[in-house]
Parts: structure tokens; sequence; C-alpha cells
């Protein structure tokens, strides 16, 4: 692995000196966004469908690693943000070798992280076994970073298009050994001082937002009646009117706990050709991602302490297990429409010099690639309404590097920790450093 110096001197001194925020105050709100299995292609298969552009493209010649990147078109809504760089995702268990990863098609397939332990890296700093929720190696709880947000006064609440109780939003606000406890981990989540909590696994509905017989997967019969009773300090909210309404509501409740009604996801497992064009079949009449993340800053700004949210595209990895390329592109566009409502509120009710943006992925899902990669990695090519010619190399998770986008206030601090260098993504942090930088540098308790 080759390291260089890059802003490692400013790393190692940013805690004492506050050098990344060039002397500015620290963030009063932070906000991540999270594309569940979104690896570089996966944007880039969004942005080929939506305007027949790419940026991350590139032929790599397995024998002398060359690489040659292809024109580059920035047109997601994070992709002109000031601080670019990759991130390694690996598990405690993995590591990452750049050279092994482009050169050996196997190698990224080769001890993936899972969501549970990366979410747990990104939200507390800290390297733990898959399947485990906001602890340690040792199973012991770790600070995240939803926990200091509160302990500062700020309000704090996760979102995602998947259950509420699933790996990433569980890794931001909860702690248990095992990622598949969802009623042990619903029960943290309503214990815990988030104000909102809002996604779906709803007990009385299947994935194409039909009524069944209830299953209480995700959140358990008793947490159900208390929510839907009224017994918790939670506003209960389901409907895609009451969402709506809690997007534009002029005074909205203090806590929320939304589940809308959908199964599993909000739409990447409904019915229908999976691998098809977007948006081919009729979608799930349910809200999209954005209104919810729309609907949690409206909740959350009324602190004047400031905030902390974490929204997470859930149903990319959904698509990407699945192989539906259509599904996938889908939820790329959901996510893209979310990011932008994020910086539509920063620039209308907010500032960039008191707010931190952070887009990333925790893994890359379905060894995403142009076909014949296998052989060298080629690039991705496909004009505008049409899925791009693709293969996919897995229906799991791989060791690939991950995209890293971040504006605002304290953005240079994760420019600042990208200290090593893959040989075609260019600069790397870890996940780790996310949380770190969060914890350690932008809301440290000293
Ligand atoms: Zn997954």
């Amino acid at each position: 692995m080759r390291w260089v110096a890059i802003g490692a001197a400013c790393a190692a001194v940013a805690a004492l000196t506050g050098c990344g925020l060039g002397g500015a105050d620290p963030p009063r709100n932070v906000i991540i966004l999270i594309g569940d299995g979104m690896g570089f292609n996966q944007i880039d298969m969004a942005s080929l469908y939506q305007w027949g552009t790419s940026n991350w493209q590139v032929a790599v010649d397995p024998q002398t690693g060359a690489a040659t990147p292809s024109p580059r078109t920035a047109s997601q809504p994070f992709e002109d943000f000031t601080v670019q760089a990759a991130v390694s995702t690996f598990s405690v268990e993995g590591g990452y070798d750049p050279a092994m990863a482009w050169s050996d098609d196997q190698y990224l397939d080769e001890e993936p992280t899972d969501s549970a332990a990366a979410a747990t890296a990104l939200a507390s700093g800290v390297k733990t076994y898959d399947a485990g929720i906001g602890v340690g190696p040792d199973g012991e709880e770790v600070a995240l970073v939803s926990e200091r947000a509160a302990a500062l006064g700020k309000a704090t609440g996760v979102v995602t298009s998947v259950p509420v109780s699933h790996a990433t939003p569980a890794g931001f606000a909860a702690h248990d050994v095992e990622r598949d406890h969802f009623h042990a981990i619903t029960e943290d989540l309503l214990a815990s001082e988030l104000d909102v909590v809002i996604g779906a696994g709803h007990p009385f509905f299947d994935d194409d937002h039909q009524r069944t017989e209830p299953t209480y997967k995700y959140l358990s019969e008793g947490s159900w009646t208390a929510l839907t009773g009224g017994t918790t300090p939670f506003t209960f909210l389901e409907t895609k009117a009451d969402f709506q309404a809690l997007a534009a509501a002029e005074d909205p409740p203090d806590r929320v706990f939304g589940v809308s009604q959908v199964g599993t996801t909000l739409q990447a497992r409904r019915s229908g050709e999976l691998a098809a064009a977007p948006y081919a079949v009729p979608a799930n009449d349910v809200p999209d991602l954005a209104t919810l993340a729309r609907g949690a800053l409206n909740v959350l700004d009324q602190d004047p302490d400031g905030l902390f949210l974490m929204i997470e595209g859930g149903g990319i990895d959904w698509s990407c297990h699945d192989n539906a390329a259509g599904r996938l592109i889908e939820e790329e566009l959901a996510f893209a429409d979310a990011v932008q409502a994020v910086r539509d509120w920063v620039e209308e009710e907010s500032s960039w010099d008191e707010t931190l943006v952070i887009v990333t992925a925790d893994h890359e899902t379905g060894h995403l690639m142009a076909p014949g990669s296998e052989t060298g990695w080629r690039p991705l090519t496909g004009s505008r309404g049409q899925v791009p010619a693709h293969e996919w190399g897995s229906e799991k998770h791989t060791n690939s590097l991950v995209p890293l986008f971040a504006e605002g206030t304290g953005a240079q601090l994760l420019a600042d920790r990208a200290d090593a260098v893959d040989p075609v993504r260019g600069p790397y942090l870890d996940n780790t450093e996310v949380g770190q930088v969060i914890l350690d540098d932008v809301w440290g308790e000293g």
C-alpha cells in the first residue's frame, strides 16, 4: 500500500488547532446521506440513463495497472461538492490492498463488510465485526455521532427507504451485538434520544403497498401497539398524506416515528420486471425518500442548537442484491432527489457556513461492471433513456472503494484524512475516519 503525506500533518493536529476548520466554528448541523451499496458504477448507471454521461469510468490494464479515464461529466447533485475522495469499507476482519483490487478480479469479492459493521464504523469511528450494531469487536457499546449530537443539545434523526430497524439506521442510533435483533433494535430506537425515526417495515402492508396479514418482523407487536396507541414519546405517522403534511407543516411535532405503508422497501422490492427501465411498472403510491427527508428536516430544524440527520438510500443495496439494474437506477435517482432536498434546505433554511453535508456509501453491492471487465476493468457506456450494458459479478457486497462527497464547513477535515492513494480512484480515507472526524474534530468533547 502506498501512503503519501498529503494533509497528514493537518489531520494529526486538527483536533488541537481546528486547522481543517480554518479557525471557523464547528458546524451546527451535520447531515450524512448514505447510498447503501452505492459504488462509483452505481452512480454512473443512473447518470448514463438520465443524461447519457458518466463521471467515474475508466479502463484499467490488469498487467500494467495503467488507468485510462473516460471523459468526466458531473451530473448528480453531489458530484459538484468541493471535497471528493474514496473510502475503504472493510470490517475489523478485513483490509484493502489497491494493487490487488485492480489486478485480481476476485479479490474484491473476498471479505466485504456488511452494512452493520460499515454503519457502526461511519457512526462511531470504530471497526467492528459484521452484524455488530453500535458495538466494538468485543460487543462493547461504542459512542455514536447521533448520541454526541444529542449530548450537545442538538436534534437527531435517521431516515431510510428500508425498515427502520435495518442495519444502517440501527448502526447510527442503536446498540446490539446482532443486526437481526430487529425487535430489540426498535426498542432501542424508541428509548433513544432520537427525535426522528422514519422508514419502512410496516407490519400490515406487503412490498406492493397492499394490506396483508400482520407480520411483526421489523418491530414487535408490543412496539407497534405502543406507537400506534400513542404511548411512546413519538408522534406516529404512516400514510403518504401524513409524510407530505409533515414536510409542509408550519408547526411540526417535536418527535416523529414514521413507518411508511410498505413491508420492506418503499419501491425496490415491489412486483414487476426488476431489470427493466425505471418506472416501467406502476410505482407504489408511497412517499419518496426526498419527502421523508424534508419532513425530518422540518422537525429537526426547530432545535436552535442544530441537528444531526442520517438519510439512507437503502433500496440501492436491495436492488443490487437482486442484480436489478432498472430498480438500481430508480433508487439512485430517488437518492439524488433526497440529496437535492438537503441542498435546498441548506440554502433556504441554513447555510454552508454552519452545515456539513456528507454523501457516501457503506460498501459496493453486486460487483457491478461493464461487460468484459473480468479481464481488465472497462468503462460503462450508454445513452440517455437506456439501461446501460453491464454485468453483475456477484449478488453480494464487495470490498471496492466507494465514493465520498462533502460540502460545507468541516468538509476539508475529511479531505485531510484521505492520505492513502488508490492508483485508480486516487486519495482515500477509511470509513472509520468519517466517524472520527465528526466525533473528534467537529463535535469533540474537548
Ligand atoms: Zn446488502
